[in-house]
């Protein structure tokens, strides 16, 4: 079955960012989470960086893409593998231009081919026939719904849908990571059987069209029966992360930037 867990070398997972599009604090907001002085307050645009033996790689790469790489100390990285296609997620794109300097080569990004063409669009000076100098040179790696490798680390697509928008999840054996989500359907929840840690986007308390409530958030991460679930891709809105944390069950935490994991074999 697709869901098992391949053999996979001990990795670990640091969440570059756990905000929602407008980052927390939002620009010109006074309000008590944005005016928190809790350094867990603070939320750059979701984001993950893997890490397995000499293999390192992100999941998205936001506007906040620069400084996460500068605070995680990155100074190698083998690929982006693109969740989907909202700009909260893909406008570190430019940045990615150093790491063809140590590459020579075009830097690999790992996405469905709607999300090709959406970058195609949004970054058409990095495509054109005679480049100019200087711009990212970027490769791109057909994704959809089967299991990849990239090094060390095998990764198998958890399909969801975030409103209409089709976005992929990612698992790696014990592991999995959805941001942007509304709904998960029941051929999704098979492939995170046996899953130990699940991290789940979570915008807020109440309601939202296109992303689960915090309440949505923990059936989905009990549904699952996940060891250990964090939520993700909060806003403001959520409330102060000290806070919430006391009023979740054991098990379930609100992740913050800067949070790493360790799985071992
Ligand atoms: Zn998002
Ligand atoms: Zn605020
Ligand atoms: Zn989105």
């Amino acid at each position: 079955m697709q869901s098992s867990n391949p053999e996979h070398e001990p990795f670990s997972v640091s969440f570059l960012g756990t905000g929602t599009s407008h980052g927390i604090p939002v620009i010109s907001c006074g309000c008590v989470v944005c005016a928190s002085t809790d350094p867990r307050d603070r939320r750059w645009r979701s984001s993950l960086l893997i890490r397995s033996g000499s293999t390192a790689i992100a999941i998205d790469c936001g506007p906040d893409f620069r400084e996460q790489m500068l605070r995680e100390k990155v100074d190698r990285l083998d690929a982006v593998v693109l969740t989907h296609e909202h700009r909260d997620h893909l406008a570190g794109i430019d940045d990615l231009r150093v790491f063809n300097y140590h590459s020579q080569g075009d830097f690999p990004l790992y996405c469905t081919h709607a999300v090709e063409e959406q970058v195609r669009q949004g970054w058409r000076y990095a495509f054109k026939p005679s480049p100019y100098p200087g711009i990212p040179q970027l490769g791109f790696v057909p994704i959809e719904n089967e299991r990849f490798t990239i090094g060390e680390l095998h990764i198998l697509p958890i399909p969801v849908l975030h409103y209409r928008l089709p976005v992929l999840g990612f698992r790696i054996g014990p592991f999995a990571y959805i941001t942007d989500v509304s709904h998960i359907p029941d051929s999704s929840f098979q492939l995170l059987e046996g899953v130990d840690t699940i991290v789940l986007g979570a915008l807020r308390k109440t309601p939202h069209l296109a992303h689960f409530s915090l309440t949505q958030a923990m059936e989905a991460a009990r549904k699952t029966r996940a060891r250990q679930a964090y939520f993700i891709h909060m806003s403001h809105d959520m409330g102060l992360h000290r806070k919430v944390e006391a009023e979740l069950p054991p098990g379930m935490n609100l992740s913050y930037d800067g949070l790493t994991l360790h799985f071992g074999r």
